[in-house]
C-alpha cells in the first residue's frame, strides 16, 4: 500500500482527468490524499480520496479575472509564489505525517511540484493540456496584450522567485516552474498521436490518453443533436449564445448550450422548442448523443469529443486553446469557427461532411488503446519504486 498525494488548481479541466486515477488507486488498496477546494470535494470523495480543501490559503482573486485567467502569465506565476507561502507551514507537515511516497502535481500547480522538491518527495507531474516543452511552447502564439502583460510582469515575478528562495524552494527561473524536462516523470493526458511533435518527448512520459469514466451509448434520434459550450472558466458571452440560438432556430436540428451561468442562461430566455440551455450540462452524456460541437477547444471537451467521435466546431479564446483547435484542424477532426456571424455555415458543413466524423473516430481509437487511468496509476506506482 502506498501513500500519494495528489495536488490540482481549482479548475474542472485540470481536476477530471484525475479522478478516475484516483478511483484505480484507491480500488488497488492505496491510500491518496487530494489537496483541492470545495467544488470538488464531492467528486473527488467519490472516488475515494480524503480530500484537505485549500480554498482559504488561495489570494484573493483580481476584480477582472475573466480577462487574466489564461492571459496573464505573470499574474498566474505571483498566485502560485503567495499560495506555495500561505500553504507551506500546514501542507509541508501535514505530507511529513502522512509519510507521502510521491506526489502528483498538475502541470500548472506548481505549489505541489515545490512541496515535492523542498521535500524531496518523488514528483509525477500530471499533464491534462499537450505536454509541454521548448518545441510545443513555439505553437502556443501567445497574442500581443498577453506577451506584454508577461514581459512587465517579469520583475514582480523575479520578486516572488526570490522569496521562494528564501524559504528552501530550489527554483531558479520562471521556466522551472512551467517546463518539465526530459528527466521528469509525466503522465499526459493524449494519446501520442494527438500530441504534436510527440518525438521531443522523452520515455519518461507516459501518453496514456484520456482518463474518462464509462459514457452512455449513443441512441437513435430524429435530428442531429448540437452541442455547445465554451468551458468552465472563461464561459462565453451572452451575445455569443444568442448567435447560436438565432442559427439553430431556423435548422433542422436539436440543441444543446452549456452557458456556464445563470445570468447567461437567464440573458437567453426564452428559449425555441429545439433548444435547451443550462449553465452546466452532464457533458459526457450530451457529447455520447450529440452530433456536432462547437467549442471553446479547451483539452479535456476536445479529447471527450474525439473520443465519442464528435466532429467539432473550433472556436478557441485563448492561446492555449488555440494550439488546441490548430491541432484539430491540422488533423481534419473540425473546421474553424471564422466569426460569429458564420455559426450556422460552419455547423452544417461539420454535419454533412462525412469525412470530419470518420477522422474524429479514429483519433478516438487512438485514444481507447492508449491505457487510461489504468495505466496511470500503474505510472504512478512504478515512479515511486
Ligand atoms: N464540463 C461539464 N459540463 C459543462 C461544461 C464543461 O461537465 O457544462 C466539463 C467538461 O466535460 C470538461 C471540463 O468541464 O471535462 C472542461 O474542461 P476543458 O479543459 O474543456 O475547459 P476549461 O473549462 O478548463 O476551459
Amino acid at each position: 500500500m502506498s501513500r500519494i498525494a495528489f495536488f490540482c488548481i481549482p479548475a474542472w479541466g485540470h481536476t477530471n482527468p484525475t479522478v478516475e486515477v484516483v478511483r484505480t488507486l484507491v480500488r488497488q488498496g492505496h491510500q491518496v490524499r487530494y489537496y483541492s477546494f470545495a467544488p470538488f470535494r464531492e467528486k473527488l470523495e467519490d472516488a475515494g480520496a480524503e480530500v484537505v480543501l485549500c480554498d482559504g490559503f488561495l489570494p484573493p482573486p483580481p476584480s477582472n479575472l475573466d480577462k487574466k485567467v489564461g492571459k496573464d502569465f505573470s499574474a498566474l506565476m505571483e498566485m502560485a509564489a503567495d499560495t506555495t507561502l500561505a500553504l507551506e507551514d500546514k501542507v509541508c507537515r501535514e505530507l511529513t505525517e502522512f509519510q507521502t511516497e510521491a506526489i502528483v502535481s498538475d502541470s500548472v500547480c506548481f505549489w505541489g511540484k515545490l512541496f515535492a522538491w523542498k521535500l524531496g518527495i518523488p514528483y509525477v507531474c500530471s499533464t491534462t493540456t499537450f505536454a509541454f516543452n521548448l518545441h510545443t511552447a513555439r505553437l502556443m502564439k501567445p497574442k500581443p496584450g498577453e506577451m506584454l502583460r508577461t514581459i512587465l510582469g517579469g520583475a514582480r515575478v523575479e520578486r516572488k522567485l526570490a522569496l521562494l528562495r528564501q524559504h528552501g524552494y530550489p527554483v531558479e527561473k520562471m521556466t522551472d516552474l512551467i517546463q518539465n524536462d526530459n528527466d521528469t516523470d509525466t503522465i499526459v493526458y493524449t494519446s501520442k498521436a494527438f500530441q504534436p511533435k510527440a518525438e521531443t518527448f522523452s520515455e519518461r512520459y507516459a501518453f496514456v490518453g484520456p482518463s474518462l469514466p464509462e459514457i452512455p451509448k449513443r441512441e437513435e434520434k430524429e435530428r442531429p443533436l448540437v452541442y455547445v459550450s465554451m468551458g468552465t472558466v472563461v464561459r462565453g458571452k451572452p451575445a455569443f449564445y444568442h448567435r447560436c440560438v438565432e442559427a439553430f432556430s431556423s435548422m433542422d436540428v436539436d440543441a444543446v448550450l452549456s452557458v456556464g451561468t445563470e445570468e447567461n442562461l437567464a440573458a437567453l430566455e426564452p428559449l425555441p422548442g429545439n433548444v435547451r440551455a443550462a449553465a452546466r450540462v452532464d457533458q459526457l452524456a450530451v457529447l455520447a448523443q450529440a452530433d456536432v460541437f462547437l467549442t471553446h477547444c479547451g483539452m479535456n471537451s476536445s479529447s471527450e469529443a474525439i473520443w465519442c467521435g464528435v466532429p467539432t466546431v473550433l472556436y478557441p479564446q485563448q492561446s492555449e486553446e488555440g494550439a488546441v483547435a490548430d491541432r484539430m484542424e491540422e488533423l481534419g477532426l473540425g473546421l474553424r469557427l471564422k466569426n460569429e456571424g458564420h455559426i450556422r455555415e460552419a455547423i452544417t458543413t461539420a454535419l454533412t461532411e462525412p469525412a470530419y466524423r470518420e477522422r474524429t473516430c479514429a483519433m478516438g481509437d487512438t485514444f481507447r488503446t492508449a491505457g487510461g487511468a489504468k495505466r496511470a496509476a500503474e505510472k504512478i506506482l512504478d515512479y515511486i519504486k
